[in-house]
């Protein structure tokens, strides 16, 4: 019953965070990152493979720094058809950056990826849902006035984001110029929004309960935002000792996370963050 493929004018997103099993916040200054014993292009490559067999074309959040130590790995994220995107370039929270540096890091990780592909991307993520209308006003008229079109970090959550925030996606006017942002999926609940797009909570609440929120962002004009880590299909890979909650949160339960985008993928139709927001420019 789930195997009708929706119209071509709604799609979700699968998304990727493209950077390697030490660039936990909080926690890089491990050994991993100094050793330089990175696993971030074995793991690109099993996402790579896994979108390939399901026939979806992503949107992927490059890390600058993780771009300029592998000069390889964007030019292949866009030999597959996919989207290319920005992470930043240090991983650092956008909370820890003045204006100034995090428009630094904008720029050096978009001229290092449009070197590399001569692709300039338009999409931004910050790490770990750091950006915030409360906390960092300033960053939405500095991704604008930098051509950036569209950002994907206002995560409707409690403790990591705004949970009264817009669950769809919405305009976001600076002085710049207009910024569309997207968040990350949420399943909205008497008790308050579950994180249901990616991460433990994607591995972790029944699938239907997934399916279910994609269908109902379709109906109100979605995407429905999907979003992974390539350590998250390396479950033999390293992991950092982050304490109980938080490795939980990030690596456990791992063993799904493959099976289920690819049930999902195989459902639903994807388009890249880029597209779509082309199209939405398009019809306004
Ligand atoms: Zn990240």
């Amino acid at each position: 019953m789930f195997h009708e493929r929706q119209p071509a004018t709604v799609a979700h997103a699968l998304t990727v965070d493209v950077e390697d099993w030490f660039h936990v916040c909080g926690a890089e200054q491990a050994a991993g990152e100094r050793s330089g014993q990175g696993r971030v292009l074995h793991t690109t490559a099993l996402v790579l493979d896994l979108l390939r067999s399901c026939g979806v074309r992503g949107t992927f959040f490059v890390l600058g720094s993780v771009a300029s130590r592998y000069p390889e790995l964007a030019p292949r994220i866009v030999a597959a058809g996919h989207e290319l995107a920005s992470h930043g370039w240090s991983h650092r929270l956008v909370t820890e950056l003045s204006p100034q540096e995090f428009g630094d890091e904008l720029l050096q990780t978009a001229d290092l990826l449009e070197r590399q592909t001569g692709q300039r991307p338009w999409g931004f993520r910050a790490p770990r849902w750091s950006l915030s209308r409360q906390t960092t006003p300033w960053a939405f008229e500095i991704l604008a006035q930098q051509g950036y079109r569209y950002d994907s970090s206002l995560t409707p959550l409690a403790m990591i984001g705004d949970p009264a925030g817009p669950r769809l996606p919405h305009r976001i006017e600076t002085a710049a110029g207009t910024l569309w942002e997207i968040p990350p999926l949420v399943t909205a609940t008497p008790l308050g929004n579950l994180p249901t797009g990616g991460g433990w909570g994607f591995r972790f609440f029944p699938l239907a309960m997934i399916r279910h929120t994609l269908q109902v962002h379709q109906r109100q004009g979605g995407p429905g935002v999907l979003f992974m880590h390539p350590r998250e299909l390396d479950p033999d890979g390293p992991r950092l000792r982050l304490g109980l909650l938080r490795e939980f949160a990030t690596y456990g339960p791992q063993s799904s996370a493959a099976g289920r985008l690819a049930a999902l993928m195989r459902s639903f139709s994807f388009r890249p963050l880029g597209e779509q927001v082309a199209l939405w420019q398009t019809a306004s």
